[in-house]
């Protein structure tokens, strides 16, 4: 069906649909957002629940630089950038390659940043109960970048702190100060 609507666009736009290009242009666009919106069959409970378990750890774990790509409810054009993840555990804890999808759940679909970045943060709070979650993201809109809007290189950063990171200046500069670049391991 999206296949037969993307046949149909490209008529709109003047072109031919059935010229040697663009034969399958309608299958790979079909597919591509199949893909890019493929969080909606998710489940964060189902992505992380066999994935926690209780330890006696309290201080921030933070997982930074996570790769992620979503698509602007505004333009259905990507934006793509980087998410920082930290949270103050409260015995549970959770498989930190767990939480790169959980982004996925809610990057795959259509979005706003700051609803992703929101919705990042309330899930992670209502799942694991910490004494605080923390999410930046920095991402680049193709939106804003084809159209020249902004400055070519300008991101778009977008923050939800909850619990300590909220409350405690202390707690949120630590977090800060991790994620700059350039900060901690490089492997
Ligand atoms: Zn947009």
């Amino acid at each position: 069906m999206i296949a037969k609507l993307i046949e149909q666009l490209l008529r709109e736009l003047g072109e031919n649909p059935k010229r040697e290009g663009l034969e399958r242009t309608p299958e790979r666009v079909e597919k591509a957002f199949r893909y890019l919106t493929s969080g909606y069959d998710r489940d964060v409970k189902d992505v992380l629940n066999d994935a926690m378990f209780v330890e006696e750890y309290d201080e921030m774990e933070i997982v930074k630089d996570i790769d992620f790509s979503s698509l602007c409810e505004h333009h259905l054009l990507p934006f793509v950038g980087k998410v920082h993840i930290a949270y103050m555990p409260n015995r549970k804890i959770v498989g930190l390659s767990k939480i790169p999808r959980l982004v996925d759940v809610f990057s795959r679909r259509l979005q706003v940043q700051e609803r992703l970045t929101t919705q990042i943060a309330n899930s992670l709070n209502e799942i694991l109960e910490p004494r605080g979650v923390a999410v930046v993201m920095e991402a680049v809109h193709l939106c804003m970048l084809v159209r020249g809007v902004e400055k070519q290189n300008s991101k778009a950063v977008t923050s939800a702190m909850l619990g300590a990171f909220r409350d405690r200046p202390e707690t949120r500069a630590e977090f800060m100060e991790l994620i700059k670049p350039g900060q901690g391991l490089h492997i």
